[in-house]
C-alpha cells in the first residue's frame, strides 16, 4: 500500500531500542501492520517497517527501525542510529531491571545519535497489570528529568501504541518544520 501512496513530504526514521523481551518487535508490528505475533521472532532479517501518517497535513512516511535480537550481543552500531530523528526506547513494565538499564540505552544514544532526537519512553506490557513491578510514577519521574515524553503500553491489547508513535512523529514533525 505504501508503494502508491504518492507525494510524500517527510521520511522520519526512528528507531526502537531497550533490552531484549520487552517487546520492541511486537510493538512495531502493532503499529505498522496491527498485528499481535503470538510466535516469537518472525522479524529476524528484517530491518525496518513502514507506516505513513498524516501530520498538520503533511504526509509523513514513518521508516521504523528493529534491532531484530543484535541487543542480545550488544552488536548494535552505529549504523543503526544514523540519520534517526525519533527513538521509542522501551521497557517491560514487569521487568524492573529493564527499567533500571534505561539510562544505559540513553547514554548509547546521546554517543551515537543526533543530539536533538526526540526520545519517548514506553512502559510496555501494561496488560500485565498483576505483574507490575515499576510503578507509573517512577517512570514519569524519570522522564520529567530526562527530558523524555512517556507513555505506557500494551503491544498485545494495542492500547497506546498508536497515539505514543504519533506523539513522537508529531513532535519530530515540529522539529524539522
Ligand atoms: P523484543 O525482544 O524487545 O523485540 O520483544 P518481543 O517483541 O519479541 O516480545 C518479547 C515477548 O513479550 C514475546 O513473547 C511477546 O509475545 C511478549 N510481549 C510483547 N509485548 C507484549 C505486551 O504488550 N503484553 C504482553 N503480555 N506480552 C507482550
Amino acid at each position: 500500500y505504501d508503494d502508491v501512496v504518492e507525494k510524500i513530504d517527510y521520511v522520519f526514521k526512528v528507531v526502537v531500542i531497550g533490552d531484549s523481551a520487552v517487546g520492541k518487535t511486537q510493538i512495531l508490528s502493532r503499529f505498522a501492520k496491527n498485528e499481535f505475533c503470538l510466535d516469537s521472532k518472525s522479524t529476524i532479517g528484517v530491518e525496518f517497517q513502514t507506516k505513513t501518517v498524516t501530520i498538520n497535513a503533511k504526509l509523513i512516511k514513518a521508516q521504523i527501525w528493529d534491532t531484530a535480537g543484535q541487543e542480545r550481543y550488544r552488536a548494535v552500531t552505529s549504523a543503526y542510529y544514523r540519520g534517526a530523528l525519533g527513538a521509542m526506547l522501551v521497557y517491560d513494565i514487569t521487568k524492573r531491571q529493564s527499567f533500571e538499564h534505561v539510562a544505559r540505552w540513553l547514554e548509547e544514544l546521546r554517543a551515537h545519535a543526533d543530539s536533538s532526537i526526540v526520545i519517548m519512553l514506553v512502559g510496555n506490557k501494561g496488560d500485565l497489570v498483576e505483574q507490575r513491578m515499576v510503578a507509573t510514577e517512577d517512570a514519569v519521574e524519570f522522564a520529567e528529568e530526562q527530558g523524555l515524553f512517556f507513555s505506557e503500553t500494551s503491544a498485545l491489547s494495542g492500547d497506546n501504541v498508536e497515539s505514543a508513535f504519533l506523539k513522537l512523529l508529531e513532535e519530530i514533525n515540529g522539529v524539522v518544520s
